[in-house]
């Protein structure tokens, strides 16, 4: 492989910068064109559904690096213009302004965006989404006591727009389609933990919900009709309802695409000199025996780092663990690992409780039962969370009853 004079990055999210920054980190002194097509630095997203979103912090609280790190990195950075196709026999990405960057390696860093809602109505002004820092300027300008916010969607982003909005004082109702909370990424005890949490804190949850339309009402508000003909009035809709990863500018390259951009253990693309990482790629994960596309701030962060290194000749490989945390009212929420099913949990604490965490054992079993952790949930227990990080790393059997035992200790085990 050739040492690359330049690098171009697309996409200057949070796995966008820390390609550019693992870039210079491995001593590359290169150029390094990062474009986006946000007016933004690179920035992280966890904080514009929290910290930003409740008006507690500025936008600037995103930002993946200091102005003077920025200055140092020494990046061509072209905010607000898009990529539009990538000529590979050329090597030369193409924007929106007419801009031809010329590449020897190149990292595609697209993300992913929200999925949209095709309910009739669903175009009204008050029907909004939360993917960017101009998603939640507006949206928390709409969120002041008193507003009544309806989230269609009790997944993640839903959940903690919910929080927030209770914190602003606004009146939340959640709709979810499915029989319990965040379904898809949580086992059914934590599920019943949400619904918990959010009924304590005011907001109505209705399960089962069949949206079929929204309708205008009065003064911009408007109406949310359900398939029970159920009718509630909202002035502001959060649809969350999942995001879409944006393949496009690689599929239209002729990159192979599945459930994302292709990519193997070093973020390499079926085009050698082409690199993806984050949200937009459809990875292998040897741990989990299969492949996945991980939607977290871990997965943008640690695959962008292998990718880089692989950019540049490097032999890191990804093989993750993935975790991700959510903050919802005074709730920490974190999970490790990923199963495709969750059986039966070994609970530490109790789960009708607000501190608990839930652990998934794999299915080969010594004679004592003992067994490696394929997946903990905690609540509450951050410190549990990270005994069990290293149980799992280190792939150590573990009894069921000694878990289960809060006298035990985790780290001792
Ligand atoms: C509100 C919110 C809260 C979240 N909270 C958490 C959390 O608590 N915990 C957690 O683990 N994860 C959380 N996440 C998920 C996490 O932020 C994402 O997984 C992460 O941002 C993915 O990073 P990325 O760089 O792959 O994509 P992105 O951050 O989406 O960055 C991709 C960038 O590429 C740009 N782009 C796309 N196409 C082009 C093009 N053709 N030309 C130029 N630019 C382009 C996009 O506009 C974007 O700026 C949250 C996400 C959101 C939206």
């Amino acid at each position: 492989m050739t040492t690359p004079q330049s690098v171009v990055i697309v996409g200057a999210g949070q796995a966008g910068g820390w390609a550019a920054k693992t870039l210079r980190a491995e001593g590359f002194a290169g150029r390094i064109t990062l474009v986006g097509d946000e007016p933004h630095p690179p920035h992280e997203r966890p904080p514009l559904s929290k910290a930003v979103l409740a008006g507690a912090s500025e936008p600037a609280v995103c930002d993946l690096f200091k102005a003077e790190t920025l200055a140092e990195l020494a990046l061509d950075c072209i905010p607000a213009e898009r990529a539009t196709a990538i000529d590979r026999a050329a090597r030369v990405v193409l924007t929106d302004r007419g801009r031809r960057l010329a590449y020897d390696r190149l990292v595609i860093a697209t993300g992913s965006r929200v999925r949209r809602l095709a309910v009739p109505g669903a175009d009204l002004p008050g029907v909004r989404y939360l993917r960017t820092i101009a998603d939640a300027l507006a949206l928390r300008e709409r969120l002041g006591a008193g507003a009544r916010l309806l989230v269609v969607g009790g997944g993640w982003i839903g959940l903690e727009a919910a929080a927030t909005a209770r914190k602003r004082g606004a009146t939340v109702t959640v709709l979810e389609a499915a029989d319990r909370l965040c379904a898809r990424a949580v086992p059914a005890e934590v599920s019943a933990f949400l619904a918990r949490l959010h009924a304590s804190h005011g907001v109505a949850i209705r399960l089962g919900a069949k949206l079929e339309r929204f309708e205008p009402a009065a003064g911009g508000a408007l109406q949310a009709v359900l398939a029970d003909g159920t009718r509630i009035a909202a002035d502001t809709v959060l649809v969350g309802v999942g995001i879409v990863p944006n393949v496009e500018l690689a599929r239209e390259a002729g990159l192979e695409v599945a459930n994302g951009i292709v990519v193997d253990d070093q973020g390499r693309t079926s085009d050698p000199d082409v690199f993806a990482a984050g949200d937009v790629t459809d990875l292998p994960a040897a741990r989990l025996g299969r492949r996945v596309r991980l939607e977290s701030w871990q997965n943008a962060q640690d695959q962008a780092i292998v990718a880089a290194k692989a950019a540049l000749g490097g032999d890191a490989r990804y093989d993750p663990l993935p975790w991700f945390w959510s903050d919802q009212y005074d709730a920490n929420i974190q999970m490790l690992g990923m199963p495709e099913r969750w059986p039966a949990g070994i609970a530490r604490g109790d789960p009708a409780g607000t501190s608990f965490s839930l652990f998934y054992l794999r299915g080969d079993r010594g004679p004592d039962g003992a067994a490696a952790i394929e997946a903990v949930v905690s609540i509450n227990a951050p410190r549990e969370l990270r005994a069990a990080r290293r149980l799992i790393e280190q792939g150590r059997p573990v009894i069921p009853q000694a878990l289960a035992d809060p006298q035990t200790s985790l780290q001792k085990l």
